[in-house]
């Protein structure tokens, strides 16, 4: 069995820098080294109606944001098969066997399902006027995820470190399916998680520990110059440092944990030949003497020179949005067959296909005609 690659991310806002680091720019990196069978990429439209039941039309206008964001971050749909998971109902069937393999309390340990049902007010330790009831299909959405994964026998799923917990789950359900139904029909998937540890959860530009839509504190891949711009200059940093002569912190500066996740050698030279290296930038920012204005200035340029490629090709697809939806729709078709194929297996293995199943017809055959 070769390399499969699965990952995908949820239509609820466009995509933003946290995605880039934690996911998107390892797997442009993935596609161009080219060193796999299959690269699927979803839009994980029925996971975002989990705790958006109420508004599918949030849903249905960031699956083509999603869709654009992945284009213009240069995913190649010659490459890598890009899906819509609502039209691979194949993933349904499959959480529902997977689902009388996964215990209530099993999920209930799911550290990020606590975390982010605590996020949305789903739990009894959120605030009164917070709180809400908990969706079952919420509650159960590492099910569904791991469907996902095994419905492609993907081995390997470049997501942040938020997903470890649900990559875990998923091995755990692997294992049961394939030891409950003696087969080894599906395969148990690793996490690919970025090299450079800052990448695998950005925080957000109000230091929070997470970038992501639901926080608000996002820079989004499709933003103008002048939103990075407002953005970057009213970022986070140092409370401590309030003159420039005072020496500064750049752990938990959120300036710094960003310079560290998209400045490269040659940015220096560029944008700021004053110091070689970031490392010669926080050295003189600790010391004291460095002003935050000028480090922002620096951060900006930085951007901007990553974005603006993504930006030219975003306008570029932007203009044909038929071809866009069309990408999506041949996706699906592809994706589809690969998990019903799957899926056959899992019914072959769990001895539910019963009319594929000749021995079985002729058994019972035997057993009325005495
Ligand atoms: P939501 O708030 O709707 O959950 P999100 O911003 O958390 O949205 P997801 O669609 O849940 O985004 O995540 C998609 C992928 O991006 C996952 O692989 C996740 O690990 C990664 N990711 C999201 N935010 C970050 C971040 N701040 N740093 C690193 N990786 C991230
Ligand atoms: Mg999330």
């Amino acid at each position: 069995m070769g390399r499969i690659i699965l990952t995908g991310d949820r239509p609820t806002g466009k995509l933003h820098l946290g995605h880039y680091v934690g996911s998107l720019r390892n797997r442009v990196l993935l596609q161009e080294e080219g060193n796999y069978d299959r690269f699927f990429v979803f839009i994980a439209d029925v996971q975002a109606l989990t705790d958006n039941a109420d508004n599918p039309e949030k849903v249905r206008q960031n699956v083509i944001e999603v869709a654009l964001d992945y284009l213009s971050a240069g995913l190649d749909p010659s490459k890598v098969t890009i899906f819509v998971q609502s039209q691979i109902p194949q993933l349904h069937e499959m959480t529902q066997f997977f689902s009388n393999l996964v215990t209530v309390q099993r999920l209930q340990r799911n550290p990020t399902v606590k975390a982010e049902m605590a996020l949305r007010g789903f739990n009894a330790d959120a605030e009164e006027e917070n709180r809400r009831g908990l969706p079952v299909g919420f509650f159960t959405y590492p099910i569904s995820q791991a469907a996902d994964i095994c419905a492609f026998k993907s081995t390997t799923v470049p997501v942040g470190e938020d997903q470890e917990p649900m990559i875990e789950q998923c091995r755990e359900i692997v294992r049961s399916f394939n030891g409950t139904y003696n087969c080894d029909v599906l395969v148990e998937p690793q996490i690919l998680l970025p090299s450079n540890k800052v990448c695998r959860r950005l925080p957000g530009t109000d230091g929070k520990a997470k970038m992501s839509k639901s926080l608000g504190n996002c820079i989004y891949l499709s933003d103008t110059p002048e939103d990075v711009k407002k953005k970057v200059m009213g970022m986070f940093t140092d409370p401590g440092h309030l003159k420039v002569e005072d020496p500064g912190k750049v752990e938990g500066n959120t300036v710094f944990t960003y310079l560290d996740a998209f400045s490269e050698e040659a940015d220096f030279a560029q944008f700021w030949p004053d110091y070689a290296n970031l490392q010669e930038v926080k050295d003189h920012y600790t010391r004291g003497g460095l002003g935050d204005v000028k480090c922002k200035k620096f951060l900006l340029n930085v951007l901007n020179a990553r974005l603006e490629p993504i930006r030219a090709r975003r306008a570029e697809y932007e203009k044909d949005i038929p071809e866009v939806y069309n990408i999506l729709k041949k996706g699906s078709e592809a994706a589809r067959e690969v998990a019903a194929q799957t899926l056959w297996e899992m019914k072959e293995a769990m001895k539910i296909n019963y009319f594929d199943d000749a021995a079985l017809i002729a058994a019972q055959s035997a057993k009325y005609s005495k």
